[in-house]
């Protein structure tokens, strides 16, 4: 004779929820267990092992106080205790299992069939501690399928959280809660299955004095489980953030590293090799060589007009033409070749194959080439050409340094010749270097002894014939190479800075002597003075030129001030300053060498000017060239157009000073009339000249 239960549907409802919320715990620690190593796996085996044998424990716990007998049941405490113990160590080991990197059949089956047999010896421990005077005997077969639907749940639970495990699709989530509702009836109908196997004698009594609340226990446990679960839940949720979270700061910190370093080996701009990275190259070059017994070249290149390009056109300009020069330089060569950019306009070639020479010079042909085809910069067409020098290893230098001076030097040497030079590196080359260094020295020397003079060479008014100004330029009276013209050492004292002093120099010496020609009698004429880059951005141009006028007595109005249009176009904001202070003085101010640099025009308007002189390459052939006479009628019609006189230089024959005439132009300064002078001999000139014209 057996007496049957009752359920309280309600507390059966929470057990299944608890059931389903175990579960579900249980899916994410593992997912997060298996995430980890060290201590942290171990420390959330432990405390998940722990969240969800509460979880399974308490299930199980509500489903025994979900069911009333009509005697009242008390608990014994001790083997309470063990079967939560039971629940605690079953979960983990599940949880060790399918954290696990693979889950073959064996592990699997074993697995599962300890799990089963664990929640199932959990199971009847629990029943066990039901404080009841009699022994309650089971039905066979429901006790023998509670543990087999425990073994089969477990299955399924394993196989699911494993699958979870390797999962890394967006539907995790979704996965998750329908094996956790799975799982959790799974767990639930091994409970009652096994609590229909009971048989309660019904005879029996209950032991123990207090008969408890089951409705409140249950309600207190499966709150504290509900609890314990959710915590856990945040916790994992919370860590695998941060987990990833620092995964994510270690995939940027990678990535900003390589950035790093690739930034310190690159040239910004234009993405090529920079120096250190060429330096790295030429080193392996120079091993590879070695072991071959080769040899290769270094070739260096400097392109020809980028400075004017740079400066008449702006910044953005030069940055897109040092692009596609880079772009074109890369097309020619081969892979394992290096093209790098080591500073301004400087381009470093390495070629990786043995160096014959006239394959070499066959490659920088094509180099070359490549680059004189037009560039298209700001909708405008930009012819620039280059000049190229090449040092051979092993002949040339046996470092990268010595490869890299000597290549230099050949450029250098290349570039005077003219544009889109080729030259291989001599030792005869490094003596011109010397000779350099040595030039600055004699130069710093020569401002101190006065070893410069000033020629003059007279701008004539095309409609009268008269002399209207002369232009001053120097020469160095050297006391071993004789007179030295500005193209000898010009160009070194910009480089140098002191064209600064020289500069102010001239100044002086042109208003002093246009001074004593007025004093000798000579009637008014201007003098021009030529103003170079540098000299043109120090702050105190205006200020130099001021005090020279004060210190001479000469008239603002007889001193013209010669800058080139690319000067202007470098900085035209500051040039309009600096042009409107001295201006303002009196001063008189032309565009040299008008038609060689990429004028806005927009600015030109702008600018307070009073003449253009149109560059003399221009005018060698206007004879003969129809282009070259278009273009000059071009430049009059403009100049006039502003408001400015028109002047040509580099006059030389009767044909191009009729053509001149004939296009209206109003000046012209040239051979034609006369080569510069020096001033005793232009003061001669002019005594005769101005007769007719003053
Ligand atoms: P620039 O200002 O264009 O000067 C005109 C140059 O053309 C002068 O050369 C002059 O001798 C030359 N020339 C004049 N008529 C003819 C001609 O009919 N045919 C040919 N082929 N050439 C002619 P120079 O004196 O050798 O000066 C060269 C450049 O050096 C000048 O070009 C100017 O840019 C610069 N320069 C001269 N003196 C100074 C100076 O005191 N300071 C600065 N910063 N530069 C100067
Ligand atoms: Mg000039
Ligand atoms: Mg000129």
């Amino acid at each position: 004779m057996t007496m049957s239960g009752s359920y309280d549907i309600r507390l059966v409802l929470l057990s299944v929820f608890i059931a389903v919320m175990a579960s579900y715990t249980a899916f994410s620690l593992a997912v997060r267990i298996a995430g980890t190593t060290g201590k942290a796996r171990f420390l959330w085996l432990s405390g998940g092992a722990c969240a969800m044998g509460i979880g399974i424990w308490s299930m199980h716990f509500i489903g025994m106080l979900a069911f009333s007998l009509p005697v009242p049941i008390t608990y014994n405490t001790g083997i309470t205790f063990l079967s939560l113990m039971i629940a605690i160590s079953v979960s983990g080991f599940a949880l060790y299992i399918v954290s696990g990197r693979n889950l073959g059949l064996f592990r699997l089956l074993a697995g599962s069939s300890l799990m089963g047999l664990g929640v199932a010896s959990m199971h009847y421990t629990g029943m066990q501690a039901m404080n009841m005077s009699m022994k309650i005997r089971y039905d066979p077969v429901l006790f023998a399928s509670s543990i087999v639907i425990a073994i089969v749940a477990s299955i399924v639970a394993l196989r699911i959280v494993f699958s979870l495990n390797q999962a890394t699709n967006g539907n995790l989530q979704k996965k998750k809660i329908l094996s956790a509702v799975v799982m959790g009836i799974a767990i639930t109908g091994m409970h009652y299955t096994g609590m229909a196997a009971a048989r309660f004698p019904s005879d029996m009594n209950g032991v123990g004095t207090e008969p408890i609340d089951t409705t409140w226990l249950a309600g207190t446990i499966g709150l504290a489980t509900f609890m314990i679960l959710t915590i856990t839940l945040i916790l994992s949720l919370v860590d695998s953030h941060l987990a990833s979270r620092t995964a994510g700061l270690v995939r940027s910190l990678k990535a900003a590293n390589e950035r790093l370093h690739y930034l310190a080996l690159h040239d910004g701009l234009t993405k090529l090799p920079n120096r250190t990275l060429l330096e790295d190259r030429v080193e392996q070059a120079i091993r590879h060589a070695n072991m071959a017994s080769g040899s290769f070249p270094l070739i260096f290149l400097d392109l020809d007009r980028f400075k004017r390009v740079n400066d008449s056109m702006g910044h953005h300009a030069g940055d897109k033409l040092l692009r596609d020069v880079a772009a074109c330089l890369s097309e020619p060569l081969k892979p394992d070749d290096t093209v790098s950019r080591i500073g301004g306009d400087e381009f470093v070639i390495v070629l990786h194959d043995p160096g014959d020479p006239r394959k070499v010079h066959e490659i920088v042909q094509r180099l070359r080439d490549c680059l004189s085809r037009a560039f298209t910069i700001n909708d405008q067409p930009v012819i620039i050409s280059a000049s190229f020098g090449i040092s051979m290893y092993p002949n040339d230098g046996t470092t990268f340094r010595a490869l890299l001076v000597n290549a230099d030097s050949a450029m250098y040497h290349a570039k005077s010749k003219g544009p889109n030079n080729i030259e291989f590196f001599s030792a005869a080359m490094n003596a011109n270097a010397n000779l350099r260094i040595e030039m600055e020295n004699e130069l710093r020397r020569a401002l101190e002894n006065d070893e410069f003079v000033l020629h003059y060479q007279p701008k004539v008014t095309i409609r009268t014939g008269c002399i209207e100004s002369v232009e001053a330029l120097v020469r160095w009276e050297h006391p071993v190479r004789g007179l030295l013209l500005p193209h000898d050492f010009i160009p070194l004292a910009e480089d140098t800075g002191l064209i600064v002093p020289l500069g102010a120099w001239v100044i002086q010496q042109a208003c002093r002597e246009a001074r004593q020609w007025q004093n000798a009698g000579l009637p008014r004429f201007r003098v021009a003075v030529n103003i170079s880059a540098v000299q043109f951005l120090q702050k105190d141009l205006s200020d130099v030129i001021m005090g020279v006028l004060r210190e001479t007595g000469l008239d603002p109005d007889c001193l013209d001030l010669e800058i080139t249009e690319s000067l202007l176009m470098h900085d035209p904001e500051g040039a309009m300053k600096t042009l409107s202070r001295i201006r303002s003085n009196g001063v008189h101010v032309s565009i040299d060498d008008f038609g060689t640099g990429y004028s806005s025009l927009a600015y030109l308007k702008q600018f307070p000017l009073d003449k253009l002189k149109i560059d003399r390459s221009f005018i060698a052939e206007i004879d003969k060239n129809p282009n070259d006479a278009a273009i000059v009628r071009t430049i009059i019609t403009l100049g006039h157009s502003l408001n400015l006189q028109v002047i040509a230089e580099g006059v030389e024959t009767t044909d191009q000073f009729t053509i001149l005439k004939d296009l209206d132009c109003d000046a012209y300064q040239g051979f034609y009339m006369t080569r510069p002078l020096p001033s005793d001999q232009l003061a001669e000139l002019l005594k005769n000249d101005l007769k007719g014209c003053r």
